[in-house]
């Protein structure tokens, strides 16, 4: 039997995990391996008689855990991005295990006590500010992790810490296997009336994969509301398709997410917070559950009032089918309408001018060179996690290798929904390490020799994703733990949709948006009409979003010991108490499937997006503003504060680009909401 892989670095390019040598069997003993080695790195700290020095502990500290986490972040896209039972299997095993070694480490006393003292005197340590800020980090998560408390409260919190892992970990696998068990099975070719031939196909193609041959089979993915429920003309079947949504994991996943809740509250008090939500804000740019609150209580009512002005423009069109009133299986089916009638919008019009190739390399990758001077080669030398995956290396303006760029484009079985960036190899000076960053998009696989069309929102997913790749790849600190996207999750989206801004700038959007037979640009005046139609949209999706974001808010606002009997009744009570209950928009994603907040990194941080899109609106004004050109605004946005990664405090990075703090004004006109 050959080594395991993950027991020394990778010897490829960047650092590249060797995906081609990666078997399902090596993950188990590098996990166990990668523990053990980190827990006696610790253990030297600790030993060391000397006392403590940033060298002896808070550097020896990053470098601890290597082997660990090279096989963690290989592991975790593996579960997320093409799993298997087996990974599945392994996932709900090592959850646990890998929180309650984040216990150990964070509640190891001997540990502690060097980083307490070195904290104690950092004024006197004459520290470069990376070195303080990294200081003051390290410090701050260990008292967040308990480190102050007392040996019992300690166990407790290390009960709570592994059952609430093995729950996230079920609570994920309820979800996908539900959805497999929900999918839309149509007997006849009829009911599918009003999908592309493309989509008939697909649907045909998930039949015969389910051995279920002759049916037609729409699967579920990710959001409440279902992409085919714009175009399917059968009522009914937009009915059942809902339905199917909304129930998702409705059975296993209500139970859990109450006990989950109950948890997070009890974890909060120990650690001296009100609430969970309270606890999570203090270290985020929010600060306090109050500035939340408050955001959200300024968004609802506009929001609330431009879908109600919606619902009425839908019901004009909706009575002419005898549609009585808009029920949610019917929002979007007539907003399609609407699109087609008022605005002239076709979305499937727009499609053959989105092709997948084009839109990559000369909108995505055009626009970074642009404003950044990057410039990108493919690498089908390298071997990426799944054939699906291609990689790309990245240089900088100077023809130096920046990092590599992973693209996993395609939907399959194996992958969860959704979009997502995230790391395999973390930026730091101190390691020797450039970035590997990845892109996980769920891009439906068109029909054999077919090119892959997209929609305007999937172009959108493209320049949103690679936003927070650039913001992996153009990291330039010396320590990983501050290193990339590590920043506050109410920050981290701001960077990624920035990049949003790319898409509809003309320069771009004329470099890419065409025709993929005839080479034709977009038609004149389509652009304008499609964002006409986008601000008519704006209210259902202000409400969709926020509704979800007020959700997770009402769970993670709980008190410790609040009963909850029922998680649905407790969802319609919350929307409500909220004045959200618009019957006909269903949230994003309810409580039972609602992955990020009970399977992911956004407990009581789902409010983050629109607390990025703050600084987002505010940044696309400043972006190329003032006289500034496009290649200097970028060059100003990477220096002070996509190379800056949490080397320094987020809003201060906000601050060094725009001059000054952030405003709501330009995010309100955006939204509609003035
Ligand atoms: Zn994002």
């Amino acid at each position: 039997m050959t080594e395991n892989p993950f027991f020394r670095p990778s010897t490829l390019a960047y650092e590249l995990p060797p995906f081609a040598e990666i078997r399902p069997e090596h993950y188990l003993p590098a996990f166990e391996r990668g523990m053990t080695e980190q827990l006696a790195e610790i253990a030297a700290i600790t030993a060391d008689p000397q006392p403590p020095t940033i060298e002896n502990t808070l550097v020896a500290l990053e470098r601890s855990g290597r082997l660990l986490h090279r096989v963690r972040v290989v592991f975790e896209n593996q579960s997320a991005a093409c799993t298997t039972p087996e990974v599945d299997r392994l996932d709900a095993g090592i959850s646990p295990r890998l929180a309650a070694h984040r216990d150990a480490i964070h509640l190891d006393a001997a540990l502690f006590a060097r980083i307490e003292e070195l904290h104690a005197r950092r004024a006197g340590l004459d520290l470069d500010p990376e070195t303080l800020r990294l200081l003051e980090r390290r410090h701050t998560a260990f008292v967040r992790a308990g480190a102050r408390l007392g040996a019992d409260e300690q166990a407790r919190l290390r009960g709570i810490n592994a059952e609430l892992a093995a729950a996230a970990s079920e609570f994920r696998q309820n979800v996908s296997a539900d959805e497999k068990a929900r999918a839309l099975v149509l007997d006849s070719v009829e009911e599918l009336a009003g999908l592309s031939p493309d989509a008939v196909a697909a649907a045909a193609e998930n039949g015969r994969a389910l051995g279920r041959d002759g049916t037609y089979v729409l699967s579920l993915k990710n959001f409440s509301n279902q992409t085919e429920l714009a175009s399917l003309t059968d009522r009914s079947v937009r009915e059942r398709l809902l339905a199917a949504s909304l129930g998702r994991a409705a059975a296993a996943n209500g139970p859990l997410a109450i006990r989950m809740a109950a948890l997070r509250a009890e974890r909060a008090r120990l650690l001296g917070h009100d609430t969970h939500a309270a606890q999570v804000v203090a270290d985020e740019t929010a600060g306090t559950v109050g500035a939340v609150d408050a955001l959200l209580a300024r968004l609802v009512p506009p929001a609330v009032a431009n879908a109600r002005r919606e619902a009425a423009e839908l019901a004009k069109v909706a009575a002419a089918d005898g549609v009585e009133e808009i029920a949610a299986h019917d929002w979007a089916y007539y907003s399609e309408q609407v699109r087609q009638t008022s605005y002239q919008v076709d979305a499937a019009a727009l499609r053959p001018y989105f092709e997948l190739e084009r839109v990559l390399r000369d909108g995505v990758f055009f626009a970074a060179n642009l404003a950044y001077g990057v410039t990108f080669t493919e690498r089908p030398d390298l071997v990426g996690y799944h054939p699906d995956t291609r990689v790309w290396e990245v240089f900088d303006a100077d023809g130096t290798g920046l990092g590599l760029f992973l693209g996993d484009f395609h939907a399959r079985a194996s992958k969860r929904g959704g979009a997502w960036m995230d790391e395999l190899v973390t930026q730091s000076h101190l390691l020797g390490q450039r970035p590997v960053v990845y892109n996980n998009l769920n891009i439906a696989r068109p029909a054999a020799g077919e090119p892959v069309l997209l929609s305007w929102d999937e172009v959108r997913t493209l320049f949103h994703e690679f936003g927070h790749a650039l913001h992996g790849l153009f990291s330039d600190v010396r320590y990983p733990y501050v290193a990339g996207t590590d920043v506050p999750r109410d920050f981290v989206e701001f960077p990624s949709q920035v990049n949003e801004m790319w898409m509809v700038r003309p320069e771009v959007l004329a470099n890419y948006a065409k025709h993929h037979v005839t080479g034709e640009p977009l038609p004149a005046g389509l652009v304008g009409r499609m964002a006409a139609a986008e601000s008519f949209g704006q209210g259902f999706r202000t409400v969709e979003y926020l509704a979800a974001a007020l959700l997770d808010w009402a769970w993670h606002t709980l008190p410790e010991g609040r009963e909850v009997a029922d998680a649905q009744e407790f969802e319609a009570a919350a929307l409500a108490a909220a004045g959200l209950s618009v019957a006909a928009i269903p949230p994003r994603y309810r409580t039972t499937y609602f992955g990020h907040i009970f399977a992911g990194g956004y407990s009581a941080g789902y409010y983050a997006y629109i607390w990025s899109e703050v600084l987002d609106a505010d940044t696309v004004e400043w972006f190329g503003g003032n006289g500034r050109g496009v290649r200097e605004s970028g060059e100003v946005f990477r220096r002070e504060l996509l190379a800056r990664g949490n080397s320094r405090d987020a809003l201060d990075s906000f601050r060094a680009v725009v001059g000054r703090d952030p405003e709501t004004a330009p995010l309100l006109a955006r939204r509609g909401l003035v």
